[in-house]
């Protein structure tokens, strides 16, 4: 399988008139502007450290409302990338962008150089919701979009966030499954976090608004992540990444861990475990040595569940390549089973996603 590589601008706040209340672009990006003179010395940068074979490059412009830029900024930059995908060094383009800044003359624009996946930040499907974040769009707005970035022949993404003001559990899960309904083929799940200078904070500041805890935000981006694998659809991003600049000092309060996305995996990896432990017959688990780390769970958290199985848990696990990564084999001995997502999809999702 290749190896998927994004070269990513961040557009701080560009184009938006919006003002959403957990929003400080700015901040979010960590950069403080860039032009279309920057992408091609960038994109060099990057394709030197890039393996040159058995990669999936693309260029990716997010952060800001890309298709509310001007459209003589969006070819500014479309130009700047588009002859690495004509020479062939990079595989495509892709964008974020808000759902209500979506129409036939812009997808054409972006048709025009390729642009192969456009991303909208939905954030939720909860019309209540996205009224109390100020988001400044109905979830009607994301259904014509969608349907219009599809019809056009672009992938979509869909981009979510979970501890929005007023989203519980039930909203998240329902923004999931519109998005599966909606056609996205990869999501992005945010969590919530507080950022300096944004409405948020003055809420947070006056205890208007808590943040999720840490434990909350994993088990609810774990239970999200099982749905959206078990439904085909790629999970690209999970948590800020510390490459987005989300400096210390800014995230006032909230579930952001440089290694969130590897706490939710090692979640997912202990409750397939925990299935096990009463089964008094297991031989053997291999799982991939890609997943090691998620395997055995962040801080090895989940080695009390390997240690039920079996006292020796040197002896019990194995790396094997050919186990598929997110899943492992076990052997008993009556038959060889193979533990993956759906295995646990029944205790984890709520009746309205089965
Ligand atoms: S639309 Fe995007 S860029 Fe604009 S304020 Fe909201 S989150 Fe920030």
């Amino acid at each position: 399988m290749k190896k998927n590589y994004v070269i990513p601008f961040f557009i701080p706040h560009e184009g938006c008139p919006h003002k959403c209340v957990f929003c400080d672009q700015r901040k979010i990006s960590g950069h403080r502007g860039v032009s279309p003179d920057d992408v091609a010395r960038t994109v060099d940068a990057y394709l030197s450290t890039i393996p040159a074979s058995g990669t999936n490059v693309e260029i990716g412009f997010f952060g800001g409302t890309f298709t509310g830029l001007s459209a003589l900024v969006q070819e500014g930059f479309l130009r700047a990338a588009y002859p690495f995908v004509e020479k062939g060094v990079v595989n495509g383009i892709r964008l974020s962008t808000r759902p209500d800044f979506i129409d036939k003359r812009k997808l054409d624009l972006l048709k025009r150089y390729e642009v192969r996946c456009v991303e909208l930040g939905v954030q939720s499907m909860s019309d209540n919701v996205l009224t109390a974040a100020k988001r400044g769009y109905v979830s009607g707005d994301v259904e014509k979009a969608s349907a219009m970035i599809l019809k056009e022949g672009f992938l979509l993404g869909h981009q979510m966030m979970i501890g929005l003001p007023f989203s519980h559990p039930e909203d998240e899960y329902y923004t999931a499954m519109r998005a599966c309904e909606l056609g996205a083929s990869q999501v992005r799940i945010y969590p919530v976090v507080v950022v300096d200078g944004t409405e948020l904070a003055s809420w947070w500041n006056e205890k208007r608004y808590v943040p999720l805890s840490e434990s909350e935000a994993i088990k609810r981006c774990a239970n999200l992540m099982i749905y959206f694998e078990i439904s085909g659809i790629k999970v690209i991003r999970c948590g800020l990444h510390p490459s987005e600049g989300l400096l210390g000092d800014d995230c006032l309060a909230g579930p952001f861990h440089p290694a969130f996305r590897q706490k939710v995996e090692s979640r997912i990896f202990g409750l397939m475990l925990s299935r096990l432990e009463k089964m008094d017959d297991i031989l053997g688990i291999a799982f991939n040595p890609e997943d090691e780390a998620v395997f055995f769970g962040f801080q090895k958290e989940n080695l009390p569940f390997l240690r039920n199985i079996s006292h020796s848990v040197k002896d019990l696990v194995k790396k094997d390549m050919s186990v598929l990564r997110g899943s492992f084999m076990v052997k008993t001995r009556e038959k060889d089973f193979h533990v993956e997502r759906s295995f646990i999809a029944g205790e984890c999702l709520p009746s309205m996603l089965l």
